[in-house]
């Protein structure tokens, strides 16, 4: 028995074509320009030289999740890049960053999704203003409560917000070195992707509730959906995305 008859897996090129087209009919489902929708190609676990070829088949903004493999690849990836003439890739965080950790962080990241505690916010602002930068973080909500899941609880967007979670916001806003531009979640894992909606449908109710109390003129991102559910996360107002297996194939680590 040989599968000489399936066809080839799809490699890194076409699977991108693929879910930009996917992003697109989204978009346009939900009457949304695709420019509005940056597509962050999650590249953890993968080789330099898988990055290096996803970059030249058009990834432009590429997420990791742990600040120290990243700091490894990341110089090797950007090199490959310069060398292979390319444009030089925009680089997210989006995992969890220890605050023993933060420095990896600070200067390398045009974005950082996951500021999840109020102690990380400080120690970034601090070493931020000691650079002489400032961090542009995402707030990151737990909105399902699942132990698991990192950031502030906010159970119920429509209710009382927590004290705890509005007083945190405040003292985050204020500090010198972050500059705070919206939320990102990481919804619990489903069988079906629409029964991802209600969170990410919760994450922005919470945003406009936000906008209204904290008034800041450039808290406008939502950075939420993966592989799984970007679709109806775009059609539910995210305007990051990130997508891992859905560009890379699936993890083997
Ligand atoms: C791994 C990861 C993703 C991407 O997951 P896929 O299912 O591979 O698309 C997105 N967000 C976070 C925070 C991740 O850790």
């Amino acid at each position: 028995m040989t599968d000489a008859h399936l066809p080839a897996p799809p490699d890194t090129p076409s699977r991108l074509d693929t879910v930009r087209a996917r992003i697109a009919a989204a978009c346009r489902r939900a009457g949304r320009s695709p420019a509005s929708v940056t597509l962050v190609a999650v590249s953890k676990t993968r080789s330099p030289d898988e990055i290096v070829a996803a970059v030249a088949a058009g990834a432009s903004h590429l997420g990791e999740n742990r600040p120290e493999e990243a700091a490894e690849k990341i110089p090797a990836v950007n090199a490959g890049v310069l060398a292979a003439g390319l444009t030089q890739p925009v680089w997210h965080m989006i995992g969890h960053v220890q605050g023993r950790k933060a420095g990896l962080v600070v200067g390398e990241y045009a974005l950082v999704h996951s500021l999840d505690s109020l102690r990380l916010g400080q120690r970034l602002s601090r070493l931020a203003v000691a650079a002489g930068t400032v961090v542009n973080c995402l707030v990151q909500v737990n909105v399902s409560g699942e132990d698991t899941k990192g950031g502030w609880l906010v159970p119920d967007p429509a209710g009382t917000l927590p004290d705890e979670f509005l007083s945190d916001l405040h003292a985050l806003q204020a500090l010198p070195g972050l500059r705070l531009r919206g939320l990102m979640t990481i919804p619990p894992a489903v069988d079906d992707a629409a029964q991802a909606r209600p969170y990410f449908q919760h994450l922005r109710r919470l945003q406009g509730r936000l906008r209204d109390s904290h008034p800041v003129s450039d808290w406008c991102e939502l950075s939420m959906g993966m592989t799984d559910d970007f679709e109806v996360a775009i059609e539910e107002g995210a305007t990051l995305v990130r997508v891992g297996r859905a560009i890379f194939g699936p993890r083997t680590t």
